[in-house]
Parts: C-alpha cells; sequence; structure tokens
C-alpha cells in the first residue's frame, strides 16, 4: 500500500517525545487560509515554483515564458518533465508516493537516532485523509517497537480506531464554536468535539495544540469558551498548547501559484498570557514544547 508525503525530517521532541522522524502526509480536509503549509493541502500535490530559478528549457510544453509558468497549461500535461525528466531548482512537486514499507524500513535504519524516547510521527496536511494507508504504517512501526505519534486536526470519523497504534496523540483544535470553524476553515467541529471526548477518556498520552489566531479565536470569551469545553472532561493526562499565528509558510503559497489571503492574525504576548491563564485557573496542565 503507498502513501504520498510531501515533507519529511527530524525534530527534537515537537512533535512528540524525544527525537523524531516526521512525515508529512499529503492532502487535507480543511481550508486554512493561514495554513503554513499549503503545498501538503491538494490530495494530489501541486508543483511549486520559485519563479527566480524557472529555466524555459525544462518543459518541452511551453509553458515556461522567461520567469513565468502558466499553470494552466501543466493542468493539462501528465507527464510532467518538468520535475520527472528535467530535474531543476525552479520547479518540484510536492507529493512523493512511498511504499508504507519503505518507510517502515527507513524508520528501522532510523531507531539508533530515536534517543530520548524518540520515533516517528505522521504530520499533515491531514495524516487521516489516507486513512487506511496511515492505519497499515502504524500497525508495521508498532509491530517494529517504534514509537509512534500523529499530528491530526481531529475531523476523522474513525480516528478511535487509531488509538491502539497511536503511543503519542496530537490534536489540533482550532474552534471551540462549529460555525466559526466552519468559516475559518471549511470543516465543523462536532465530530472534532467526539474525537477529543473519547480521546481524553481513553488515550494516556494526548497533546490538544490551540493555534492563537486573531479575530478568529483569540478573545477574552473565547478563552473561556475553550477551558469550559474541557471541563467537562477528565484531563488529568491532557496537556495544553497554545500555538501563536505566524507566516513562516506565507511565501510557501506564492510558489504553489496561490494567494495568501489572511490577513492581521498575529497575537500579543497579553492575549496568550490571558488564555494561559483561564486554562490554568481551570487546572489544565499548559505547556510549550
Ligand atoms: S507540469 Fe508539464 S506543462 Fe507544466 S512545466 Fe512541467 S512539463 Fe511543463
Amino acid at each position: 500500500m503507498e502513501l504520498k508525503v510531501f515533507r519529511k525530517g527530524f525534530n527534537h521532541s515537537q512533535d512528540g517525545p524525544g527525537n523524531r522522524l516526521v512525515y508529512h502526509l499529503q492532502g487535507c480536509n480543511m481550508r486554512c487560509t493561514w495554513c503554513s503549509n499549503p503545498e501538503g493541502i491538494a490530495m494530489d500535490g501541486v508543483l511549486m515554483v520559485k519563479n527566480e530559478d524557472l529555466i524555459d528549457g525544462v518543459c518541452p510544453h511551453g509553458a515556461i515564458t522567461g520567469k513565468t509558468l502558466d499553470r494552466e497549461i501543466c493542468l493539462r500535461c501528465a507527464a510532467r518533465e518538468c520535475v520527472t525528466l528535467n530535474r531543476n531548482q525552479g520547479i518540484q512537486f510536492s507529493a512523493q508516493v512511498w511504499d508504507v514499507e519503505a518507510i517502515v524500513n527507513e524508520a528501522k535504519r532510523s531507531i539508533p537516532l530515536f534517543y530520548d524516547g524518540g520515533g516517528v510521527t505522521l504530520s499533515g496536511g491531514e495524516a487521516t485523509v489516507q486513512f487506511e494507508a496511515l492505519r497499515l504504517l502504524l500497525q508495521r512501526l508498532k509491530e517494529e517497537g517504534i514509537h509512534t505519534a500523529i499530528e491530526t486536526n481531529g475531523s476523522h470519523p474513525r480516528l478511535r480506531e487509531l488509538f491502539p497504534l497511536i503511543d503519542y496523540l496530537i490534536i489540533d483544535f482550532k474552534h471551540h464554536d462549529d460555525s466559526r470553524l466552519k468559516e475559518g476553515t471549511g470543516v465543523g467541529n462536532l465530530v472534532i468535539k467526539r474525537n477529543v471526548a473519547q480521546a481524553l477518556s481513553c488515550h494516556q498520552q494526548l497533546l490538544i495544540r490551540i493555534p492563537l489566531i486573531a479575530h478568529f479565536n483569540d478573545s477574552d470569551v473565547d478563552a473561556e469558551h475553550f477551558a469550559a469545553f474541557f471541563r467537562q472532561f477528565d484531563t488529568g493526562h491532557a496537556c495544553f498548547e497554545f500555538i501563536t499565528y505566524h507566516e513562516y509558510g506565507k511565501d510557501k503559497w506564492a510558489q504553489c501559484g496561490m494567494p495568501y489571503r489572511f490577513k492581521d492574525g498575529f497575537v500579543d504576548e497579553k492575549t496568550l498570557a490571558q488564555f494561559q491563564t483561564v486554562f490554568q485557573s481551570s487546572q489544565l496542565d499548559v505547556i510549550h514544547t
């Protein structure tokens, strides 16, 4: 079985414990306009273009003129010689197809590097969009004794089926309000809330991440609503982390040929402190990874 991956690399304790090999799986069901990995959104992948490095000769179909790519021509191009035959710096294709067993073998070779309790993290995009291949990969990693983590937006209706295969579960919980989440991402939060409730009831290693984004979810009232939702549950074994809005992925939107429309998303230190205070006063364990 195969998986599409758009990026991989090591990090330490940012996406699970210890030193980890992180695979970013292609495709996402949400459409967050502030996304920092826009190349991971489309299920089939996207051409990423650095205009300054474009070379006419790599395209036999005339799609490149000077430092401009005509993506309309690319839409009709199945061969994609610019990335298959004429590899170059100017154009990359985001999605790479991996056999599940090839990832398992790479993870096995990396075991000496998984120090401090590390292992493999499957992130996105949204990792659960490739549900069956993801499940097989998690199964195989567990069979090999490799610590597993996933980072998910929590919206897959069958997420719970994966819990026994996930040692460390990271759920991004972007909004407490269903209609506001739908406005911001195209997906409501009813399934997400159910998955979070189930995870809180049965998963021992759980990190809930809340992105703080101005004019979307950062008001004092929002802080109270977020905390009120989590106060319903026994959160004794869960941790919470706030990730403040950033624009690290902004340049990639242009490379993907998509306009970056989100504006004024930065939140200040006072807002972050307010959320931390509200959560801590609700006995919700706030951490920073
Ligand atoms: S995808 Fe096809 S048409 Fe577009 S630049 Fe590459 S080779 Fe040319």
